[in-house]
């Protein structure tokens, strides 16, 4: 007989060739295997059609680990002879079928780690040691088939040693299109801050050793730079901080090895699951108790971004210094994206960091590290979706009749396709308020579009009339002649929780800072009935007024005196707190006339609510980076106890938020600042869940959702979870998407298909 197999999926950079080669031969059979252009596999074997059999079985059972299989099909004919053995051949350019694609980048191996500290080994010590079980893909590869040529390490022609190993069907770099060695490979080097090469012998250790003497190092990794520091010494963070403008903002940091991390951090068993997984995500562990790395990584927050080394470069910095962490922040300059070239690098970050440690291996697409925590010991909850993910696509339970691209709001943007019953997602974009991001977020969505091999035929995007990405949205559709579809902020939320879950029909909570609702208003703290046709606004945090605009949400204590004004004459407490006004006194008295006037921009927002309780307590009063304030509330209320007991205030459909305020200022002072955070949060909590199960019963819905970037919170996350399990119904979260805006994109792309269905 003879087999024409095609096999979908993530089967290129994977070591799926090599695996279905080793079948063949193994069963005997004769033909080919090859790469195709539309980052497919295409199979043709002959033989015994017991064989062909059992050889199919084996490539959907026996499949090398990071390979996944979509779909596999298969047609028999009368075998025709033409083989005399199995080969791997030339991958061929034909594009055919869509949805495939390729993987995302995976950490060192452990096989390679071992070769790496070994001195009989030919990659001993060399920085880019890869095979075919690990090491960039996403970010080196230009264009499909993924062969070398196709990639950026077409720059590097393999060494015989190296060929001769990519060639040998029993090796484990047989047809790793990254293979390299310190013969062949990309270089690692050292330079000052003007670019000019520091001749030493061992740039790496010398930079680990740079870094553990306090100087900044900017270093190149896979997906673009990182600027690094010691963690243990403050001033040259401080130096960071200042040169950076980025004055509270926490910085991500690399530890030694997981047991280093266990000597700062708490880390349960997901934790240090997900910490050693090959995505090696940054997590947010808690802060042990004898925490003694610098306060100024994150600062008034009681958790810290932790990763471990995923490559042998990472490794190798630790190799001769005491530290057990180094700061690992993106290198971008504020409201950019994340540099990635060694010119930019030197022009960009030249002014903040002391030294460069380069490599001459050019990064064909940007990626930053991926961000997550685990709420309750056990649930994941996605804060960035990037490196490690980006491009894997999220399977569905329904499939879309058209190809839609999603792309996002304003923050922390990602772009989504929505492709048959694959969802694929771009690694993060971020927040696309100028030019340089919002042209990474088009040139992002047009190379996921070549990658996955799909024609759109509709584009998705917020409500919000002048966001750069509803322009952006129209301007690719007048380009591929489709329609737009503008989707609800909040509702894109509460879809891609229904999609995620498979449900037709959801009461969903969506709390954030801030979303475009349906007349213009500021909503954020929202309630909505969701169902295959569309949604219904059900319950709602009360209106708060937001005096000076967008000035309150800078400065918290603004948001504070307008909900206060409601309930007390609040002119002496403002005065009171003149210092943490930037104009003191007189900043103070226009806010008190604007009050008195009656003050017209008003929000619904959880965020906002959040934000003013954080000020009251005194625990931030100016927001240096998004969340800043409810994330420092919630670092305060660790520990603390339900000690004032609100009961929701309900009226029809809004949840009271004034009183709850108040009753926390009239507690300063009085009570412990932990438990009047922890209650606070306790009343927001119990009262969307309750108006939600409320809905919820009355409507006939069995499932509860909570979405949207108070999500992130742990505490109000399993607060609402309980007291909707405990009341009979099914609590639904976030498992493959961010609960926060990098989730958005999905949910506007699953809004328009069932829109266009
Ligand atoms: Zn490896
Ligand atoms: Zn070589």
């Amino acid at each position: 007989m003879r087999a024409e197999i095609k096999v979908t999926g993530i089967v290129q950079g994977v070591g799926f060739r090599p695996f279905v080669y080793r079948t063949a031969v193994k069963h005997d059979l004769l033909g080919y295997v090859r790469n195709r252009g539309d980052a497919g596999v295409e199979i043709v074997v002959e033989g015994e059609k017991e064989k062909i059999e059992k050889f199919i079985e084996d490539l959907k059972v026996k499949k090398p680990p990071l390979a996944k299989i979509h779909d596999l099909i298969v047609n028999f004919s009368e075998e025709k002879g033409e083989f005399k053995e199995f080969k791997i051949l030339r991958s061929s350019e034909s594009r055919e079928l869509s949805g495939s694609v390729i993987p995302p980048d995976v950490a060192i191996c452990d096989e390679c780690l071992k070769e790496l500290r070994d001195p009989r080994d030919k990659r001993y010590e060399y920085f880019f040691i890869t095979c075919t079980d690990c090491g960039p893909r996403f970010t080196v590869i230009e264009q499909l088939p993924y062969d070398r040529p196709n990639t950026t390490m077409r720059d590097f022609p393999m060494c015989s040693f190296c060929k001769s190993e990519y060639e040998n069907p029993a090796n484990r770099r047989f047809h790793a299109q990254t293979v390299a060695c310190p013969i062949c490979g990309p270089k690692a080097y050292l330079t000052d801050n003007r670019g000019e090469e520091i001749e030493v012998k061992d740039p790496i250790r010398e930079a680990g050793r740079l870094l553990a003497e306090g100087y900044i190092v900017a270093i190149k990794g896979y997906g673009g730079f990182h600027v690094a520091t010691a963690t243990t010494l403050s001033e040259p963070i401080r130096r960071l901080r200042k040169v950076k403008h980025r004055r509270q903002k926490p910085f991500a940091i690399i530890a030694r090895s997981l047991d280093a991390t266990r000597t700062f951090a708490i880390v349960n068993q997901k934790e240090a699951e997900l910490l050693t997984s090959h995505v090696r995500p940054i997590v947010l562990l808690r802060k042990s108790e004898d925490y003694y790395l610098s306060d100024l990584i994150a600062p008034g927050l009681h958790n810290v971004g932790v990763m471990l080394p995923y490559s042998a470069m990472h490794y190798m910095l630790f190799d001769e210094v005491d530290e057990p962490a180094f700061v690992m922040t993106s290198a971008n300059p504020p409201n950019q994206p994340i540099v990635k070239d060694n010119d930019e690098a030197l022009k960009r970050l030249g002014e903040v960091v002391d030294y460069f440690l380069f490599h001459n291996r050019r990064i064909a697409h940007r990626c930053d590290d991926s961000v997550l925590r685990v709420h309750g010991g056990k649930h994941v909850c996605l804060i960035r979706r990037s490196r490690g993910y980006a491009p894997a696509p999220i399977r569905l339970k329904f499939s879309s009749k058209k190809y839609i691209l999603g792309l996002g709001g304003e923050l922390n943007v990602v772009s989504c396709i929505l492709n048959g019953d694959k969802a694929f997602l771009s690694q993060h974009i971020g927040d696309v308020e100028n030019i340089e991001t919002l042209g990474f977020l088009e040139e992002a969505s047009r190379h996921l579009i070549r990658l996955t091999n799909s024609r759109i035929e509709a584009i998705a995007c917020d409500l919000h009339p002048r966001f750069n990405t509803t322009r952006l949205a129209y301007r690719l559709a007048e380009e591929w002649n489709c329609p737009v579809i503008q989707v609800q902020h909040h509702h894109a939320h509460i879809a891609a929780l229904m999609a995620e879950h498979n449900l037709d029909e959801i009461a969903g909570i969506a709390c954030d800072g801030y979303g475009y609702g349906p007349n213009g208003q500021a909503w954020g703290g929202e309630i909505l009935y969701c169902n295959r046709e569309g949604y219904k606004r059900i319950g709602h945090l009360e209106e708060q007024p937001m005096p000076g605009g967008d000035l309150a949400t800078r400065y918290p204590l603004r948001m504070a005196a307008g909900i206060l004004h409601k309930k007390a004459d609040i002119s002496e407490w403002l005065f009171s707190k003149n210092s943490c006004l930037p104009h003191g006194k007189a900043e103070a008295e226009l806010i008190l006339k604007q009050l008195e006037k009656g003050v017209r921009i008003k929000t619904s927002s959880c965020g906002r609510v959040l934000d003013a309780v954080s000020a009251i307590l005194g625990i931030c009063h100016e927001r240096t980076y998004e969340g800043e304030p409810a994330m420092k509330l919630e670092a305060a209320a660790i520990g603390g106890k339900d000690v004032l007991k609100m009961k929701p205030k309900i009226k029809g459909e809004v949840i009271e938020t004034s009183e709850m305020v108040y009753t926390i200022f009239e507690n300063v002072g009085k009570l412990n600042v932990g438990d009047l955070a922890y209650s606070a949060q306790q009343y927001l909590a119990r009262s969307l869940a309750e108006l939600a199960i409320e809905k919820a019963l009355e409507l006939g819905v069995k499932h509860i959702g909570f979405s949207g970037g108070v999500a992130c919170n742990e505490q109000i996350t399993l607060t609402i979870q309980r007291i909707v399990e405990d009341n009979g119904l099914n609590f639904v979260f976030h498992r493959a998407v961010p609960p926060g805006d990098g989730g958005t994109s999905f949910g506007q792309t699953i809004v328009a298909a069932l829109t266009l269905q």
